[in-house]
C-alpha cells in the first residue's frame, strides 16, 4: 500500500460559520478513521491549512471532494509526497487553531510577524504544523 501525505491550504467562505466548522471536523474524525487516513487541519480566521496522510487513493479521493467543498474556497496545493511513515499519525483530525499559536512559531515562517500561507512551501508548510503541535498534549 502506499501511502502519501498531502498539504494544502484555503480560504473559508461565508458558508464556514462556527456550526459548519464543527460539523467539517465531526465528519472529518469519523471518515478519517475509518479509512486509516491521519492528520491535522489548522484554522485561522482567515485560512484553513490541513494535512492529510493515508493510503493514496483514499487521500486522492478526499482532496477531490474537499476540492468541491463550498465552505471554502482558493484551495491551494502546497505538498503532496510519498511516506514510509506519518508525521500526523496520531489523530484522525487534531483541530489547531492558530490562535492558540506561540508568536515564535509565527515569527519562524513570517519574519514581519503576518503569516502568509499562500507564500509557504510544502516543507516549510509541513514544518509550521509540526511546530504547532510540538509537545500538545490535549489535541483530540
Ligand atoms: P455528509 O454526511 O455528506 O455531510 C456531513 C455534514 O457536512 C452535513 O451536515 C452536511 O450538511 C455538511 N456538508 C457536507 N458537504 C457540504 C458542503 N459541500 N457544503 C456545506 N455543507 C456540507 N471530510 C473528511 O471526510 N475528512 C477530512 O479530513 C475533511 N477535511 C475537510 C477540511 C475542510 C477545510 C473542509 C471545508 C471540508 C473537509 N471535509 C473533510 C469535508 C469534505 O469536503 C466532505 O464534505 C465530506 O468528506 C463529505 O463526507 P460525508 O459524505 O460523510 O458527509
Amino acid at each position: 500500500m502506499t501511502l502519501v501525505r498531502l498539504v494544502y491550504v484555503s480560504r473559508m467562505t461565508e458558508a464556514c460559520d462556527t456550526q459548519a466548522l464543527k460539523a467539517i471536523l465531526d465528519t472529518s474524525r469519523a471518515n478519517n478513521r475509518e479509512k486509516e487516513i491521519t492528520g491535522v487541519l489548522c484554522y485561522d480566521p482567515a485560512f484553513f491549512m490541513q494535512c492529510l496522510e493515508g493510503p493514496r487513493e483514499l487521500v486522492n479521493a478526499l482532496y477531490a471532494s474537499i476540492l468541491r467543498d463550498a465552505r471554502h474556497k482558493d484551495v491551494t496545493l502546497l505538498e503532496y509526497s510519498d511516506i514510509t511513515e506519518r508525521s500526523f499519525g496520531k489523530w484522525s483530525m487534531a483541530f489547531l487553531p492558530a490562535t492558540h499559536v506561540e508568536a515564535s512559531v509565527i515569527t519562524k515562517y513570517a519574519p514581519n510577524g503576518k503569516l502568509n500561507p499562500y507564500a509557504l512551501n510544502g516543507h516549510q508548510a509541513r514544518g509550521f504544523l509540526l511546530d504547532m503541535v510540538e509537545g500538545r498534549k490535549d489535541l483530540e
